[in-house]
């Protein structure tokens, strides 16, 4: 499944060019063009799907486990302090490449790059809603 009009298609069929770190059949790893700091990569896979919940779930757990395998590699290379795993899903998350991908990036202590949201408060009446609701249609 693939679609012409996607660029991270072709970086992953590898028509175009990208600093691949990984492949293999399901997935490519290569760093991302405009990175938040040094070493941010992308995980994307070779079939097209637009985000996380299109994506089949077998895929989905082979996503997080070349997350977690990056995030170290990528962590003890560098030296950083932390690292973030993101994943925006539609317009309105911050997605601008609408083939799923995952970000892994390298995180220093103090390097300003960014909360990713400015926390709120837990009211009774949301947390109220939504606990109930997933009492009465368990997720899984
Ligand atoms: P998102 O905003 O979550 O959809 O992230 C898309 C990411 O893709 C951004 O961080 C871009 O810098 C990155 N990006 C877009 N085009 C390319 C490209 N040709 N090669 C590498 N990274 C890219």
């Amino acid at each position: 499944m693939r679609n012409e009009n996607c660029i991270f298609c072709k970086i992953a069929a590898g028509e175009i060019p990208s600093a691949t770190l990984y492949e293999d059949e399901d997935f490519r790893v290569f760093l991302d063009l405009g990175p938040a700091n040094d070493g941010h990569a992308l995980i994307i896979p070779k079939e097209h799907y637009a985000n996380l919940l299109e994506l089949p779930e077998e895929l989905c757990g082979k996503a997080m486990v070349i997350a977690k395998k990056l995030a170290k590699r990528l962590k003890d290379f560098t030296g950083a302090d932390g690292v973030n795993i993101v994943n925006n899903n539609g317009e309105a998350a911050g997605q601008s490449v609408f083939h799923f991908h995952v970000h892994v990036i390298p995180r220093w202590k103090n390097d300003g790059k960014f909360p990713l949201w400015i926390p709120g408060e837990l009211t009774d009446e949301v947390r109220d809603k939504l606990v109930e609701e997933f009492k009465k249609n368990p997720l899984v």
